[in-house]
């Protein structure tokens, strides 16, 4: 059995029951860096595991040998640095390959980045569409062009780096359209930057300190 197990995406106190249960009980814990998942099992004192490094440039053999220690009846839990593996977070190659061998897959649900932030935002989320990251050059423009026409609530995740440039590349595309940027959710800067592009580049001129840290964006 491979356990999708989600994390948190920044208070550590986020964990569920049964994510706590699974991680002490399985055999080996695959994480996208194993430093910061050690942290995770040193808060809850999950001692003595074994740990192995799955990401996203981890090679074919290394799905193939999780696949055979899965088929002599090994249990593994998946889990990525913060939120649910497998969005925006390596993983989808690893479940395929497994679900192939006829093996069992099994999510441990929890904290995602996107469905925290639109659950807090007053958005409609009747209809929604998660766009995972945007591409940085090639598409970016086709992709807010296309966000530009929609009518149901849109949700990407972007950088830190990028934040200013994307908010001033909003206001290129849809000026009237409401947005939300969803910032340090769960942390103590948590905060809902909501107003039209315009509005939040004069926050940002403001509060520069208000770019920082991690960001969902949400596009009315
Ligand atoms: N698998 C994760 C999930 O389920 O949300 C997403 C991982 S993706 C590599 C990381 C991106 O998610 C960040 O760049 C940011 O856009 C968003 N993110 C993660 N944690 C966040 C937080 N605490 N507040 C706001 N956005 C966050």
């Amino acid at each position: 059995m491979l356990y999708v197990v989600a994390t948190p995406i920044g208070n550590l106190s986020d964990m569920s029951f049964r994510a706590i249960e699974t991680l002490k009980n399985v055999d080996i814990i695959l994480a996208e860096d194993t430093r910061q998942t050690k942290k995770l099992l040193s808060y809850y004192e999950i001692t003595e595991k074994v740990v192995w490094s799955y990401h996203a440039r981890s090679p074919q053999s290394s799905t193939d040998s999780i696949v055979e220690y899965l088929k002599n009846g090994k249990t593994m839990a998946l889990v990525s640095d913060a939120g649910t593996p497998a969005i925006s977070d390596p993983g989808v190659k690893l479940v395929a390959d497994v679900k192939k061998n006829g093996l069992q897959v099994s999510p441990i649900p929890g904290p995602s980045a996107f469905i925290s932030a639109l659950s807090a935002s007053g958005f409609p989320s009747n209809r929604f569409e998660f766009l995972g990251f945007l591409p940085h050059k090639k598409g970016r423009q086709t992709l807010l062009k296309m966000i530009a026409e929609q009518t149901h609530t849109m949700i990407f995740y972007e950088s830190t780096h990028r934040i200013e440039k994307c908010v001033d590349q909003m206001n290129e595309f849809f000026p009237e359209k409401k947005i939300c940027l969803a910032r340090e959710l769960t942390k103590i800067y948590e905060e809902f930057l909501i107003g039209t592009p315009a509005e939040i580049q004069k926050i940002f001129l403001e509060f520069p300190e208000k770019k920082k840290g991690e960001f969902v964006v949400l596009v009315a």
